[in-house]
């Protein structure tokens, strides 16, 4: 704790100003343009790898950057009440958010626990809330997984029901990089995107064509950010010279503004 006040005195010292009087700025009108989930890793620090500012984006944290799908709170008349489809709801209904993204991470302990708890069953502790939430929202992820280890770099189906058009192909770490557990991590990611179609309260988001979700993938001990593409079927890295046509893709899929970056806009970002 004496880290945690220590910190505060220096951000009182620093940072506090500005951002009040950015909190000022905004007070009247916060326009959050996207709603991330993301892990609740310390060491994914997503306003930092984005530099997002004040007011741009709302993010919600979990262990494992989990939706649960829909269907996991039964029937379709009861509400499903957690936090993850109440954000959703807030942030897409109610605030008109029209991107969602979810961004996992290498080195997961999350998804490290979950291929675990899939390579020992007999480790699973039925007193465990973490081991509950894993298996619960994780068996499908793992399903696929398998898929990928059996099939090799070949394209994954991800099929939403509710929402066809949400629905994609994915190849998975083409050139058998990453260890087991981070092309679960990666495959969580895409899960995920499917889940969150599955809720009713954005159909008509989905139907409208107002509503867009993304993957987004964070290598941890290379700093690096990925984006999955769509049409190229498989993640990429963000970088100076991909950034274009990752940009081009987003415009031909999203008929919608992408949020941008008014630096990028006026030409003051160099390709390196
Ligand atoms: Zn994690």
């Amino acid at each position: 704790m004496q880290r945690i006040l220590r910190g505060v005195i220096q951000y009182r010292q620093t940072v506090r100003q500005e951002l009040v009087e950015q909190f000022k700025q905004i007070k009247d009108n916060p326009q959050p343009k996207a709603l991330m989930f993301t892990c609740m890793d310390s060491r994914m620090l997503p306003t930092r790898f984005t530099q997002a500012k004040v007011g741009d984006i709302f993010v919600v944290r979990n262990a494992g950057n989990l939706i649960p799908d829909a269907c996991n709170y039964g029937h379709s008349s009861e509400v499903s009440c957690t936090t993850e489809p109440a954000a959703l709801e807030l942030a897409v209904k109610r605030g008109g958010v029209k991107h969602v993204i979810v961004c996992g991470h290498s080195d997961c302990k999350a998804m490290n626990m979950l291929f675990g708890l899939h390579s020992c069953p007999s480790a699973f502790d039925h007193t465990s809330p973490m081991d509950h939430w894993l298996r619960k929202n994780g068996h499908r992820t793992m399903k696929k997984l398998n898929e990928r280890l059996y099939k090799g770099p070949k394209p994954l189906r991800f099929d939403s029901e509710i929402a066809p058009s949400q629905s994609f192909e994915a190849i998975i770490d083409p050139f058998d990089r990453l260890k087991a557990e981070d092309k679960l991590s990666q495959i969580n990611v895409l899960q995920q995107l499917i889940n969150i179609s599955s809720h009713d309260a954005l159909r008509e988001a989905f139907e409208e064509g107002r509503l867009h979700i993304h993957g987004m993938w964070f290598d941890v001990y290379k700093g690096e950010d990925y984006l999955f593409s769509k049409e190229r079927r498989q993640f990429v890295i963000i970088k100076e010279d991909t950034f274009e046509g990752l940009i081009d893709e987003l415009h031909r899929r999203c008929d919608v503004p992408l949020g941008e970056c008014p630096d990028i806009a006026a030409g003051q970002f160099t390709p390196g």
